[in-house]
């Protein structure tokens, strides 16, 4: 049988193209894109410009009409512009939950007013946002979120707690759930605010994490008698809930792309890590257990990203596609193993910050990153969740 060579049409090709030649030609030097940040919300000057500058030229949200920062780019471009991005990654913004969560919700959900006051000033980066979702007793069932909004005349008065918000001390607004309806069941009575962070009656307090403690990104958010705004009701009331699983699924949809790409670079960092020498002295790339879990890793990273492709061209013949349930899962957990495997590999030099991960994050030690990846299997439905889907979903076994 002749050999098939699968291969891009060539006006995407040519889109690529046309994009590889203008990040070239535009996007900041390494220094700048590396430069510490203070949270995910915390929009420095030059990550203004370059999310503008992403913006004005069509490049920011290629599937987007050219007036939100897009080129009507088909999925297919779409796809191959996150893989450039990922393969350097290069990152559209330091604000990442109001780009790639709170923008699309606002497109889908927005009202005219809302989208003019909101949506092109978030685009451009000159808004930052953070999403109250989680509370201390409503993680991964939200649906038992507790924060109150009472509906009072013109103003809802809200009053609760989130937490885990990302960047809530440097953001400028919250795109928060609460509950508006005590009495209907707790999927139903949920509505979606658009909140000032500077209103009276909010307060953001900040907490370290365990990877980086003098990165603050976590937060506690308290409301006490906050008012908000009528119009900032975002959706319809009480019918929040569908705004959540829209916000869920634009975080989740081309996450694998990321997840592929650092799987590979895990892969390369851990070849290049058998040059060291490991706890018996002897470089790792002569110890036969390093050598068949690097193998193992490579045909991962190499199966994670033959399932996206299979998954997405499922997507794009209007199939269903099962992969999109395992693909999350099996990406951040591969991610975590690599770096685990690494940090064991390496004995007590595991904790030597001079030993470089993978990854060109903030900070660069193998152990920061290796922390760090235990968050990778939380957000947007942690790996228990994953697997409860799959097996229900997918597999169809009964509800445990
Ligand atoms: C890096 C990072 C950034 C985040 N940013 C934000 C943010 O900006 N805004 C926001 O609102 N939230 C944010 N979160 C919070 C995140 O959404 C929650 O941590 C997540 O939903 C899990 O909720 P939880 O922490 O309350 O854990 P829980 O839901 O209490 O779960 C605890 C453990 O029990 C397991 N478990 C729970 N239910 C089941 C079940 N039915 N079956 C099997 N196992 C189960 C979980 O998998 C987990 O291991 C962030 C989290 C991380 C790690």
């Amino acid at each position: 049988m002749p050999a098939v060579r699968l291969r891009y049409a060539d006006e995407d090709e040519a889109f690529r193209a046309e994009f590889l030649a203008w990040l070239e030609a535009n996007v900041p030097p390494d220094d700048v894109l590396r430069r510490p940040k203070r949270s995910s919300a915390d929009l420095t000057d030059w990550s203004r410009e370059w999310q503008r500058k992403l913006f004005d030229a069509g490049w920011l949200v290629p599937g987007w009409p050219p007036e939100l920062g897009g080129r009507n780019a088909t999925p297919t471009q779409q796809m191959i512009y996150f893989e450039e991005m990922a393969k350097r990654e290069i990152p559209r913004s330091m604000n990442p939950q109001g780009l790639g969560i709170i923008a699309p919700s606002i497109r889908d959900y927005g009202t005219p007013d809302q989208q003019e006051k909101f949506l092109v000033p978030t685009l451009r980066a000159e808004i930052a946002w953070c999403l109250g979702m989680s509370e201390p007793t409503a993680g991964s069932d939200l649906a038992s979120l507790r924060t109150r909004a009472t509906l009072d005349g013109d103003h809802f008065v809200v009053n609760g707690q989130k937490v885990w918000t990302s960047g809530a001390h440097h953001a400028d607004w919250c795109l928060c759930f609460v509950r508006t309806d005590p009495d209907a069941p707790k999927h139903k009575g949920i509505s979606a605010l658009i909140i000032d962070m500077k209103t009276p009656g909010v307060e953001a307090r900040p907490f370290p994490e365990l990877s980086e403690p003098d990165y603050l990104d976590f937060n506690e958010v308290f409301f006490t008698d906050a008012l908000v705004p009528r119009e900032n009701l975002l959706g319809e009331l009480h019918k929040g809930w569908p705004i959540t699983q829209g916000s869920l699924a634009h975080e989740r949809a081309m996450l694998w792309i990321d997840h592929a790409y650092i799987a590979q670079r895990s892969v390369r960092a851990l070849v290049a890590l058998g040059n060291e020498a490991g706890a018996d002295g002897r470089p790792l790339r002569e110890d036969a257990r390093f050598r068949d879990e690097v193998a193992g890793f490579a045909i991962d990273a190499q199966a994670l990203m033959l399932m996206g492709y299979r998954g997405f061209s499922k997507f794009m013949r209007g199939r269903s596609s099962p992969e999109h349930s395992l693909l999350k899962l099996y990406g951040s957990e591969t991610v975590q193993r690599s770096l685990q495997a690494g940090f064991d590999a390496l004995g007590a030099r595991g904790v030597d910050t001079s030993v470089l991960g993978p990854l060109l994050w903030r900070d660069g030690s193998w152990i920061v990153q290796w922390l760090r990846s235990f968050s990778a299997t939380i957000p947007g439905g942690t790996s228990e969740i994953q697997r409860n889907i799959i097996a229900e979903r997918v597999l169809g076994l009964p509800r445990a």
